[in-house]
Order: C-alpha cells, then sequence, then structure tokens
C-alpha cells in the first residue's frame, strides 16, 4: 500500500510514495550499521559541529519546515515555525552539552583506578508519530547522533514528507552517509525490524497499543526500548490559585495542537468552591477560539490530523454523554471542508466513560469537581496513564502534598506542562518508561561501563 500525504484542511492528496521495498530497508540498515563503525569513533568536536548545522539549518529555513509540518498535519503556522526553532534548540543544547554529560565518572572504589565510560549501541530505530512531526524526531535523534549511535528513523505514515525533509536536514548538515535515515514502511513491517540484529535499540513515541507490540517485539529479543506513549493528564486547580490565569493555561494546555499533544491537559479537576467561576472562564474562553485554515497566523484550532482521528474523537464524545455527562460545549465535527472538530467541553464526566478512562487526542476537554484535596489527589490518579499533571495552588503545603502525590513523570506547578531540552521527559503506569531529553535521555542509549583497574 503507497504512503499518501494529505491535507488535513483540504483533504487533498499532496503526494504519493512507494514503500522502501525489503531490499532498499536491507540497503539502509547495511549502510546503518558501516556508517555506525566511523561514526563512534569521530570526536565530539567533529558531531558538534554537523549538529550546530544543522540547527542552523533548522532556523534558517524554517519558512519551509514549518509550512510542510502544516499542510501535512495541520498545525497552526505559528507553532509550527516554533516547533522548528525548538528543534534547532534541541540540537544546540546537545552539541554543547553531549561530551559533559557523557565523560568518564570517576569513582571511589578498592581498585587503583574505576570509572564509568558512556558509549554507543549503534543503530536506534525510532518509531515517531505525526503531532509534532519534527520535535519527536529531533528530540530522539540529538542526543543519540552526539553520544556516537546511527539513526533510522520511520515515521508515521501520514507525514512522509516531514520524514525525508529531516532526512535531508542531517545530509546537508554534513552528518556521514548512513548516520540518519529515513525508512519509507508501514507498521506492519517494525517487528521485523526489531528483530534485526543490526538494530541495536528501539525508542516509540506513539499511542499504547504501538508500545504494547513493539515492547513485546523488543522484549523477545531483549533489546533496549524507550517508551512515550500517551495520557489523560490532570490539570487540578484548587482554591488558592490564581483562577484567571488558571483558566486561560487550561484553554491553551486543551488546544495546543488542535487538541492532539500527549501531554496536553485532558481532565479538568476543580475544587468544587471554585468550580462554577473557573467552568464559566473556560467555557466562555473556549467558545471564542478562532476556529480555520492552519496557514493563516490568527488561527488558534485547526483540523485534526485525519478523518479517523476525528471519527474517534465523535465516537468517545458520544460514548461519554450516553453515560451521563453534560455537553457544554460543541460535540461534533464542524460541517465543513477537512477534519474539524468544534472545540468541546463535558462536565459531570462519569467514572468509566471515555471523558474519564481514555485518551481523547482532539480539543475536548472534560470537567471534574471535588471537595478536598485528598480526592482531588484520587481523581487525579484514577488513571492508567501517568505523564504530566499540572497542579494549580498557592498554599505552599498544598504544593508539596501534590508534588509528592501526583503519579506521573512530571508535575508542572501553576504552569503549563511542556517539553523543554534541560529537563528529562516520559511517563510512568501505561505512559510508557525511559526519558527523554537533559542527561537522561541521551544515557538511555549508551552503554555505562564499568571500568576497573587493579
Ligand atoms: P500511533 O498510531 O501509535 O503511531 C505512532 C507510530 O507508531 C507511527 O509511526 C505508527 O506507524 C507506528 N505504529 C503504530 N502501531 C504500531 C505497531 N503495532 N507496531 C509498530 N509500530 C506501530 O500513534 P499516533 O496516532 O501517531 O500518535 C498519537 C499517540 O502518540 C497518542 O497516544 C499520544 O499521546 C502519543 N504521543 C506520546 C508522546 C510522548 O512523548 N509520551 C508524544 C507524542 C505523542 P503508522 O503511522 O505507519 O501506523
Amino acid at each position: 500500500m503507497s504512503i499518501e500525504s494529505i491535507n488535513p484542511t483540504s483533504g487533498a492528496l499532496l503526494r504519493r510514495f512507494e514503500p522502501h521495498t525489503p531490499e532498499e530497508v536491507d540497503r539502509r540498515l547495511d549502510s546503518a550499521r558501516a556508517a555506525f563503525l566511523g561514526w563512534r569513533q569521530t570526536p565530539f568536536a567533529e558531531r558538534t559541529a554537523y549538529m550546530k548545522r544543522a540547527a542552523e539549518l533548522l532556523e534558517t529555513e524554517k519558512a519551509r519546515w514549518g509550512e510542510l509540518m502544516t499542510v501535512e498535519m495541520g498545525k497552526p503556522i505559528g507553532a509550527a515555525l516554533a516547533e522548528a526553532e525548538k528543534c534547532a534548540w534541541v540540537c544546540r543544547y546537545y552539541a554543547e552539552n553531549a561530551e559533559g554529560f557523557l565523560a568518564d565518572e570517576p569513582v571511589q572504589t578498592d581498585a587503583s583506578r574505576s570509572f564509568v565510560r558512556y558509549q554507543p549501541l549503534g543503530a536506534v530505530l525510532a518509531v515517531m508519530p505525526w503531532n509534532f512531526p519534527f520535535w519527536q524526531v529531533f528530540r530522539f535523534a540529538a542526543p543519540a547522533l552526539m553520544a556516537g549511535n546511527v539513526a533510522l528513523l520511520k515515521h508515521a505514515s501520514n507525514v512522509p514528507q516531514c520524514a525525508l525533509a529531516i532526512q535531508e536536514i542531517f545530509q546537508h548538515a554534513g552528518f556521514p552517509e548512513g548516520t540518519f535515515q529515513t525508512l519509507l514502511i508501514g507498521s506492519s513491517r517494525v517487528a521485523a525490524l526489531v528483530a534485526d540484529a543490526r538494530v541495536r535499540a528501539v525508542t516509540l513515541t506513539g499511542s499504547e497499543a504501538a508500545g504494547v507490540g513493539i515492547g513485546r517485539a523488543a522484549g523477545a529479543e531483549l533489546k533496549k526500548v524507550v517508551l512515550e506513549l500517551g495520557g489523560s493528564d490532570p490539570f487540578l486547580v484548587l482554591p488558592s490559585a490564581n483562577l484567571e490565569t488558571a483558566a486561560t493555561t487550561a484553554v491553551k494546555a486543551r488546544t495546543i495542537n488542535n487538541g492532539q499533544s500527549c501531554i496536553a491537559a485532558k481532565r479538568f479537576l476543580v475544587h468544587q468552591d471554585v468550580a462554577a467561576e473557573f467552568e464559566g472562564r473556560f467555557v466562555e474562553q473556549m467558545s471564542t477560539l478562532k476556529i480555520g485554515d492552519p496557514m493563516d497566523p490568527s488561527t488558534e484550532v485547526g483540523p485534526l490530523a485525519t478523518p479517523a482521528i476525528r471519527t474517534e474523537v465523535h465516537e468517545q464524545v458520544r460514548k461519554t454523554i450516553a453515560a451521563g455527562a453534560r455537553l457544554l460545549l460543541g460535540g461534533r465535527p464542524l460541517d465543513r471542508p477537512g477534519n474539524f472538530y468544534a472545540p468541546t467541553v463535558l462536565s459531570d464526566v462519569p467514572a468509566g466513560s471515555p471523558g474519564a478512562e481514555e485518551e481523547i487526542f482532539g480539543p475536548v476537554a472534560s470537567l471534574f469537581r471535588f471537595g478536598s484535596l485528598e480526592e482531588g489527589l484520587a481523581l487525579a490518579n484514577a488513571t492508567r496513564f501517568g505523564l504530566g499533571a499540572s497542579a494549580w495552588t498557592n498554599d505552599p503545603a498544598e504544593r508539596e502534598q501534590l508534588i509528592s502525590g501526583i503519579e506521573a513523570g512530571a508535575v508542572f506547578v501553576n504552569g503549563m506542562v511542556k517539553s523543554d531540552p534541560r529537563l528529562p521527559f516520559g511517563g510512568v503506569k501505561r505512559s510508557g518508561f525511559g526519558r527523554e531529553l537533559s542527561v537522561h535521555g541521551i544515557r538511555e542509549f549508551v552503554n555505562v561501563k564499568t571500568v576497573w583497574v587493579a
């Protein structure tokens, strides 16, 4: 089956690609293996120069990359341009810090000299999603390449042009042949790749279902795997919070990337004393968001990436209402070309319904009320996911309780959850395991070698 690039705003077919044949994939795996033998020996200074050049290309040609993201998956153009800039940031961050993060670490023992040395593993396969089609790839590739690994990208099938553009950026930045390669293949061919001896480790950013599939394939081969999966993150609001800032941030947190972000707040848990006021402000702001062509810089919410995502979001909303939730806003696909879905607010969302239990990947907010901090914490943790939580309070004791009590890979207090190259990023529970970014991210795909000298 061919791999198609389709504009989600118009439904127009932009380009069609034939998937790589098994022979072509085999050739690229050989190329990766050959490239690793040289790349792992390159001095940091050389890797740094290429990575900085990649950062420059991301910045100087950001209009091209931004437009590509927007036409291929529908994110508003301003966010797409910012994504290209953020990719440049992560490239520079690892260009400047990788050598320090991976320097030998002396440890005092009974040896005359003992230390830890970090060494690359080889070819790392990255299976990536379409929602941040550049960022997800660069946040994997910058540390992996700086550590001396080589990269194979299997991108989501709806963003083949982004996948090829990223390969082009690394090539033009001067990275040697075979160090970064895109494989145009469907997901049914991933398990065989994971099993291939030339692939030494795997990283996935994607859904739970993909995580189970790839985790199983990697487990069968005893290969290192990092899984960055979905979330249904809580946004907790206590009475001492600044409600105006909390409500404005809540709208942004739920609708960023047209509602398709793993760390978007999805469940809004508000103390009963301030629930009515928060709800009023939130619904009002959700109702005035500007929906439209994502190439228009004033657009705040564009289309969902594919018709299938819109169908699923609507099904989840329908089921949540049927289970007893109240519809405060939206709740329907928009009657216009493209995969547009109305910003939607559901309240009194019952336990067991999709709005409470599942990840809804669209501009749909589920509101809940609680009476005490303990009750709020229990609600926040009543999910199989645990990616990033946002907690709003100006009470120091409450803040400490929330930081310690929330089961998630990150807690942001009085702010929206976001990724930052300097901070580790990842989840617990069914949001996955392993970390990306910061010193923790670059040490995922290395051999932590113990050296002991008598
Ligand atoms: P997806 O359907 O899981 O696809 C992600 C990638 O995995 C694609 O390249 C896809 O290929 C591949 N894939 C899907 N099923 C597979 C399988 N069984 N075996 C091997 N590969 C498989 O997810 P998505 O719809 O693109 O992205 C949305 C999901 O990603 C959401 O759940 C979101 O929360 C999560 N996400 C998590 C993070 C994080 O950092 N934790 C960040 C962003 C997104 P095809 O496209 O060819 O099917």
